[in-house]
């Protein structure tokens, strides 16, 4: 029985990443564990192969395309062996701004190679950048899945979104803005999952845990009017029918 989700959370970058990932087991907290470079991949594979609750999903931030550019043939190259693509996408803001053809360059050739292999489930950034990635997204709709994580764009930008079929990933610390509570609730009930981004993302001053998500789920459940277990039980049915 899962007890929470938590799908895009770098557990690599938390000290003590072993223990972590058998926390998560124990706990029984479905966790995306999205890597930050293609070079992490293999690592995270490895100690999360035999695990039923913790997915491993290879990744190359896009802050730092500018530096390590030269892993996108590894991550072309490992494509095959994964079902999850994250964290991938564009950042348009100011000190990534001069890599940002770049950074498109590689979305595209990645969710290109996605399709080629029959597709994969991508968790992807947009900060500053919503309009470029929905555009990537509008010209390969056959690479898979996508699932927006901490979307940050307009409401026109959401509802965009929405059309092309994405799926968004939501923390507390976005629902704890006036903005991404907003943004959330534009949202299809169906296309919501939770997340934390830790532990770069931060609840009252303190950077969160993987699988902290409860705020999410009190806030979300809030919004539909559903209470703690018929909100995560409709988590899990939408995660579900993104897996399927
Ligand atoms: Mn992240």
């Amino acid at each position: 029985m899962i007890k929470a989700i938590d799908f895009h959370c770098h557990l690599d970058l938390y000290p003590d990443f072993e223990k972590i990932i058998q926390k998560c087991e124990d706990d029984k907290i479905i966790t995306l564990a999205v890597t930050t470079t293609p070079r992490a991949w293999k690592k995270n594979f490895e100690l999360m192969n035999s695990c039923k609750f913790v997915r491993p999903a290879l990744g190359l931030h896009p802050q730092l395309i500018k530096e390590f550019s030269g892993e996108i043939e590894l991550l072309i190259s490992l494509i095959p062996e994964c079902k999850y693509i994250g964290e991938i996408g564009i950042d348009g803001s100011q000190p990534y701004r001069d890599s940002m053809v770049l950074q498109k360059t590689i979305f595209n050739r990645i969710l290109d190679e996605s399709r080629k292999n029959g597709g994969r489930i991508f968790s992807i950034h947009s900060r500053n950048a919503a309009s470029d990635v929905l555009d990537c997204i509008e010209n390969n709709l056959e690479a898979g899945k996508f699932v927006l994580h901490w979307f940050s764009g307009t409401k026109r930008e959401v509802e965009r979104a929405i059309t092309l079929g994405c799926w968004f990933s939501v923390g507390p610390a976005m629902l704890d803005t006036k903005k991404g509570l907003e943004l959330a609730k534009l949202i299809p009930k169906e296309k919501l999952l939770t997340e934390t981004d830790g532990p770069f993302a931060m609840l009252k001053k303190e950077s969160l845990k993987p699988g902290e998500v409860k705020f999410a789920e009190e806030i979300i459940g809030g919004m539909w009017k559903k209470n703690r277990i018929e909100t995560l039980n409709i988590l899990i049915e939408n995660l579900n029918s993104l897996l399927k």
